[in-house]
């Protein structure tokens, strides 16, 4: 029931489990992280609370990139395989999603009929729509706004490319997302408590908008490309 994402130079692990701590208050019945080096990304996820999933962790694994996600199920029972982070069929495409995505079947027959799927969740139809479109010929940004057009439903999402490791993709639709800023990473948040750890500046995201968040910069798009300006704003609560 919150998404985390982080992306610098830091040990991304560790920040992304803290912030998948602070986001414990929102109810979830199962946790997971994607962490990336260069274009090994790994996924540890686990039914149950944190503490589990911070056990099945590799903690020598570098990364200064990742996702978190706390899940409440809706689509597909709290089990291992339905726990975010969820892979394209080639694993390009590694994404975590809060909310519901109504029209989920049916974007799944019309698109996906060829495709394995590894789990009964909602959320999975969203990244493998992502890389349907991507082998369409699309650039993942393109392949994103598609797919976004195509969703019914809320969500919050961060998504991760192998092949364009250096941006996590974001946008928010009725469920709350934040990006953070700080000098030299940024991050998303469910809940600017999440994320107070390492900054206290945030910038608020609006429906259909499409989010580029890399280390240095944060760009807002709507979905007809044209670039965004949105000023940051302070969060005023106690860590
Ligand atoms: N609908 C998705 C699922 O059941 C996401 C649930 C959530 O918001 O945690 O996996």
């Amino acid at each position: 029931c919150g998404i985390v994402g982080y992306i610098g130079t830091q040990d991304a692990k560790e920040i992304l489990l803290k912030g998948l701590e602070k986001l414990e208050y929102r109810g979830y019945d199962s946790a997971g992280i994607a962490v990336r080096n260069g274009e090994d990304v790994r996924v540890y996820k686990e039914k149950g609370r944190i503490a589990e999933l911070r056990k099945v962790v590799d903690s020598s694994f570098e990364t200064s990139t990742g996702i978190g996600h706390t899940r409440w199920a809706t689509h597909g029972v709290p089990n291992h395989d339905n726990s975010h982070p969820h892979q394209s069929e080639s694993k390009r495409f590694t994404l975590v999603h809060n909310g519901v995505i109504e029209n989920y079947e049916q974007l799944k027959r019309e698109f996906l009929t060829g495709v394995t799927f590894t789990s009964d969740t909602d959320t999975e139809i969203i990244v493998q729509l992502v890389e349907y479109f991507s082998k369409q010929g699309l650039d993942t940004e393109k392949a994103f706004v598609e797919v976004l057009k195509l969703l019914h439903g809320s969500y919050a999402l961060g998504l991760l490319d192998t092949e364009n490791p250096d941006v996590i993709y974001v946008a928010k639709n009725k469920s709350p997302l934040l990006v953070g800023l700080g000098e030299g990473f940024n991050v998303i948040a469910s809940d600017a408590m999440a994320m107070l750890q390492v900054t206290d500046t945030y910038v608020e995201l609006v429906d259909g908008e499409i989010v580029l968040v890399e280390k240095e910069k944060v760009t807002i798009k709507n979905l007809d490309g044209k670039e965004i300006k949105r000023k940051p704003y302070k969060a005023e609560i106690d860590a």
